[in-house]
C-alpha cells in the first residue's frame, strides 16, 4: 500500500462533481460531490450543500453538471476534500440552458454573483411550491372482471366501474378520492376497505391548485380596428424583422394613442401563428385589468406576472409558462425571466420608465436584459413609447440592429390635448400665496366637473408636507438616521390640530422619513425653542384637502405609492373608469398607461418636481412626466386640456414639453450629455460604499479609488474617475454613504475595469459595497 492510502477512505465508485453558485455565498462557485443516489444532478437544479467551516446548509444552483475536477479527489494537500450535496431540491431544473446563458451575462454585466442572479430569477413562490395541495387519489389494480367475485355491495361494484370508466388503472391515471366520494356518493371508508382487499390502491400526488388569475371568458370587449397607414407601414417593418428570423429591435416611437398596443399585439399574432411564444414587459403599475383584458381578448394562452398576485397564483403562472402552455406572458420587470420554452419576440412598453430598473441585487434594466434575450432567443424586441429614452433612442441613431418606428399621430385623428402654461409666480396665478391649485386650474375644473367629466391631478410627491419646521427657530424635522426632511403624513386617527402656514387647521399626523419609513410623531412644539411648529412644501395629501375644500361636492381620490396596496390601486381604477369617481388626485403613477375617455383635464400641479433632482436625467425626467400626463387628456372625441402649473415657466424643458417638441428636447439634451459625457453617449456606473463608522469608511473608499486607479493604468483604460464624494443621500439608515463615480465611452471599457476589480480581495469585510452600472435613480 502506498504512504497516502491508509489516510484516504477507499474513493466511492463512480462519483460525480457538480458546480454550484450559492445565493449568499461570495462572488466564486463551488463544487460539490454527487452521492450515487442522487445523480443526476442536471443544471438548473436547486441543491442543498454543507457551507462553511460551520457546514452551515445553503441552497445554490447546479450551474455545471459532471464537472471534471481533480481537487475531488486529491485535495490540497492530500487531504480536503469536497463536500457532498446534501439534498437536490428540484424534480426538474427550473432553469434550462437559454436562462442560464442570460443569467451569466446578467452576472458579468452588472457585476454581481452569479448565484445572486439566479435566485432573483425564480419567483419565491415557485421554490416554496406555493399553492401546491397534496392529493389523495385512487386507482383499479386489476380489471372489473377479474375481482366481481369479490366485490360485497353494489357499491363496491360503483367504485369499480367508476374507476375503470375513467381507466384509472396507473398511478398517473388515478382519480382523486373526494372526486370518486362523490361521484358514487359513498362515503370515503368504503374506498378504504377497498384498498384493504388490494383491490384499489391508494396513492398520494401534488397537485397545483387551480388559481386562474385572468377571467376565463370574456366578451370580446375590443372593436376591430383597421390599421391606419401609420401603423400599417409599422406593422410591415416588424414583420418583416420577424420573418427575417434574426434578433433585431424596433424602437417604436409613437404618441400616447398612436395604436402602439395595437401594433404589438398583431406583431404578436404573426408570431404566435409561427408557434412561437411573447413576453410583454408594461411597468408593473400599468399591469390593470385594463390592459391585461386587451390581451387576454386577443389571446387565448396568457399568463400573467405581477405583484398584485397571490404566491399560489404566481406559482400557477410560472408552471404554465414553463409547460409551454402560455403564448403570451404579461408582467412586470422580473416576467423577462418567465421560462419560455420557445421565445419568438419581447415587448417592452413604456421603455423608458425608470422603474424597469431593479434596485436592489442584481441591479439590472429589465429593459435591457429583453434585449440581451431577445438576442439570444433570436427574436425580435419592440421597445415602445410616447418618449423614448435617449439610450434606446441613441441606439436607434447608431446601431445596425435598431429600427426606429414613428406613429406620430393619434388613432382616428384625435386632437393632440391643448397644452396650457400657468405661471405661478404671477400675482393673479393664485388667490393666496400658498395655494396649490391656480385660478385658471380651479376655474377648468369647476367646468370639467358641471360637464361631468373627468380630471386627473398629478403631484409628484407624496405624504402631506415635505417639511415640518419651526418658524422661529427655523429648526426643521430631519431623519435620524438619514439625511434627509421628514414628510408629514396625515393619520385618519386625529386628535390635536394644528396649524399650518396656510393658515388651515390640521390634523395631527406622523412625520415619516420616505428613504428608511422611519415613523415619529410630530411635536407640536419645536422641541429647540417650544414654539408651535409648522410645515410648508406640497405633498399629495395636501392637494386632496384643497380639493376637498373648493369642492365638497366632488368624489375625490388621492391615488400614491406609500398608501396603496396594488390591489385598492386597481379598485380605485376600475372606480374611476366607472365614472364613480370625479377627480384622481396622485403621485405619478396616475401618469401611466391609462385610457378614460371621460377624462378631459389633466392638470399637473407642480411640473417643477422633477426639474431640480440631483440627477442629469432630470430634465428628460421632466419632459416625460408632462408629456405622459398629458396623454391622459382627452382620449376620445371630446377635447382635452392640460394644465401645466410652473415656476419656471422659461426654463428649456417645460417649453420643449409645453410644444411637445420631442425632437427639439432631444437635441438640446444631447448637447448636455455630450459636454459631459454622460450616457446614452458615455456610460456610467457608480459604486456606493456605506458603513457606520465614517473613518472606516473613508479608508475604504479611498482604497476603492486607489484600485480602481491601478486597473485603469494597468489596462490603459479611457476612463473617467470621481470620487469618493458623498452619495447623494449622504447617509441612510444610520450608514454614511460614499461614492466613486466611474464613466466610461463604452460598455466593453467599462466591464473591463469591473472585471479587473472583481477579482481582487475584499477591501474591508465591514464595508459594503454596492456597484450600480447603468445607475437609474441616483442615490
Ligand atoms: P397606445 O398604445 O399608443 O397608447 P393603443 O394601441 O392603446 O395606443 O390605441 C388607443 C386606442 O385606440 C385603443 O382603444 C385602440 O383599440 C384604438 N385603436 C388603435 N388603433 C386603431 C385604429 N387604427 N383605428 C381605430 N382605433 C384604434
Ligand atoms: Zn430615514
Amino acid at each position: 500500500p502506498s504512504l497516502f492510502a491508509s489516510q484516504e477512505p477507499p474513493e466511492p465508485a463512480g462519483t460525480h462533481v457538480i458546480r454550484v453558485a450559492l445565493a449568499s455565498a461570495a462572488d466564486t462557485e463551488f463544487d460539490y460531490l454527487v452521492p450515487d443516489a442522487l445523480w443526476p444532478v442536471e443544471v438548473g437544479r436547486r441543491v442543498e450543500v454543507p457551507f462553511g467551516r460551520g457546514n452551515k446548509p445553503e441552497v445554490g444552483f447546479c450551474v455545471e453538471s459532471d464537472v471534471a475536477t481533480e481537487k475531488a479527489f486529491h485535495g490540497a494537500g492530500g487531504k480536503a476534500r469536497l463536500k457532498r450535496v446534501a439534498r437536490v431540491l428540484d424534480d426538474e431544473p427550473l432553469l434550462g440552458p437559454d436562462l442560464m446563458e442570460l443569467a451569466r451575462w446578467i452576472g458579468e454585466y452588472y457585476v454581481c454573483p452569479l448565484g445572486q442572479v439566479l435566485a432573483a430569477m425564480v419567483p419565491g413562490a415557485v421554490k416554496r411550491a406555493a399553492g401546491v395541495r397534496k392529493q389523495r387519489c385512487v386507482y383499479l389494480t386489476a380489471s372489473p372482471e377479474e375481482v366481481a367475485a369479490e366485490l360485497r355491495s353494489a357499491k363496491q361494484k360503483q367504485i369499480v366501474n367508476f374507476l375503470s370508466e375513467r381507466e384509472a388503472v396507473t398511478v398517473d391515471a388515478a382519480v382523486e378520492v373526494d372526486e370518486l366520494v362523490e361521484a358514487v356518493d359513498c362515503r370515503p371508508p368504503v374506498v378504504k376497505r377497498l384498498a384493504e382487499k388490494g383491490i384499489v390502491k391508494l396513492a398520494v400526488r401534488k397537485v397545483l391548485r387551480a388559481l386562474p388569475v385572468v377571467p376565463e371568458s370574456m366578451a370580446n370587449p375590443e372593436r376591430e380596428v383597421v390599421l391606419n397607414a401609420d401603423q400599417q407601414h409599422g406593422l410591415e417593418r416588424i414583420v418583416q424583422q420577424i420573418e427575417s428570423a434574426r434578433f433585431g429591435v424596433t424602437l417604436l416611437h409613437g404618441v400616447t394613442d398612436s395604436g402602439k398596443t395595437e401594433l404589438y399585439i398583431r406583431a404578436i399574432e404573426v408570431v404566435v401563428a409561427k408557434g412561437k411564444a411573447a413576453i410583454v414587459l408594461l411597468p408593473e403599475i400599468a399591469l390593470t385589468a385594463q390592459t391585461v383584458q386587451r390581451f387576454n381578448a386577443r389571446f387565448a394562452r396568457i399568463a400573467v406576472m405581477h405583484s398584485g398576485l397571490t404566491a399560489g397564483q404566481r406559482n400557477v403562472q410560472w408552471q404554465k409558462v414553463r409547460a409551454g402552455e402560455t403564448d403570451v406572458v404579461i408582467g412586470a420587470r422580473s416576467a423577462i425571466f418567465a421560462p419560455l420554452p420557445n421565445l419568438g419576440i419581447v415587448v417592452v412598453d413604456e421603455e423608458h420608465e425608470p422603474s424597469y430598473k431593479q434596485d436592489t441585487v442584481p441591479r439590472y434594466h429589465g429593459r435591457d436584459v429583453a434585449i440581451k434575450r431577445a438576442q439570444l432567443a433570436g427574436a425580435h424586441c419592440i421597445l415602445g413609447s410616447a418618449t423614448p429614452s435617449l439610450e434606446s433612442l441613441h441606439n436607434s441613431r447608431t446601431k445596425s440592429s435598431f429600427t426606429l418606428v414613428r406613429l406620430p399621430k393619434r388613432v382616428m385623428d384625435l386632437p393632440m390635448p391643448e397644452m396650457k402654461l400657468v405661471d405661478m409666480r404671477a400675482r393673479e396665478a393664485v388667490a393666496d400665496r400658498l395655494d396649490l391649485l391656480s385660478r385658471p386650474l380651479v376655474q377648468h375644473l369647476t367646468e370639467t366637473l358641471a360637464r361631468k367629466e373627468q380630471a386627473i391631478l398629478l403631484l409628484n410627491r407624496r405624504g402631506y408636507s415635505n417639511f415640518v419646521f419651526c418658524p422661529s427657530c427655523k429648526h426643521t424635522l430631519q431623519c435620524r438616521n438619514c439625511d434627509a426632511a421628514l414628510t408629514f403624513h396625515k393619520t385618519p386617527r386625529t386628535t390635536a390640530p394644528m396649524k399650518t402656514v396656510t393658515g388651515r387647521h390640521m390634523d395631527f399626523g406622523y412625520a415619516i422619513c420616505h428613504h428608511c419609513l422611519a415613523k415619529t410623531l410630530v411635536p407640536r412644539n419645536c422641541p429647540l425653542c417650544g414654539k408651535a411648529m409648522t410645515m410648508i412644501g406640497l405633498g399629495s395629501q395636501r392637494l386632496e384637502e384643497e380639493l376637498a375644500a373648493r369642492f365638497p361636492e366632488a368624489r375625490v381620490r388621492r391615488v400614491d405609492s406609500d398608501s396603496m396596496a396594488s390591489r385598492d390601486y386597481y379598485r380605485l381604477l376600475k372606480e374611476f373608469g366607472q365614472g364613480r369617481i370625479d377627480i384622481l388626485a396622485g403621485t405619478q403613477i396616475l401618469a401611466k398607461g391609462l385610457h378614460f375617455p371621460n377624462v378631459t383635464l389633466v392638470g399637473v400641479v407642480s411640473a417643477d418636481t422633477c426639474l431640480y433632482l440631483p440627477d442629469f436625467r432630470s430634465n428628460e425626467r421632466t419632459f416625460q412626466l408632462i408629456s405622459q400626463v398629458a396623454g391622459r387628456a382627452g382620449r376620445s372625441e371630446k377635447h382635452g386640456t392640460v394644465f401645466v402649473q410652473t415656476y419656471f415657466p422659461d426654463q428649456p424643458t417645460i417649453q420643449f414639453a409645453l410644444k411637445q417638441d420631442f425632437e427639439g428636447f432631444v437635441r438640446e439634451e444631447m448637447k448636455h450629455r455630450e459636454t459631459c459625457t454622460l450616457p446614452p453617449l458615455w456610460r456610467l456606473a457608480t459604486v456606493v460604499m456605506r458603513d457606520e463608522t465614517y473613518d472606516r469608511l473613508e479608508a475604504a473608499a479611498n482604497k476603492m479609488r486607489l484600485r480602481i486607479d491601478d486597473a485603469v493604468a494597468r489596462h490603459g483604460l479611457q476612463v473617467k474617475v470621481r470620487g469618493p464624494m458623498p452619495a447623494v443621500i449622504s447617509r441612510i439608515q444610520r450608514f454614511h454613504r460614499l461614492q466613486i463615480v466611474v464613466q466610461a465611452p463604452t460598455p466593453a471599457i467599462m466591464g473591463k475595469l469591473f472585471a479587473d476589480l472583481r477579482t481582487a480581495p475584499p477591501i474591508r469585510p465591514a464595508v459594503k459595497i454596492a456597484v450600480d452600472i447603468d445607475p437609474v435613480n441616483l442615490l
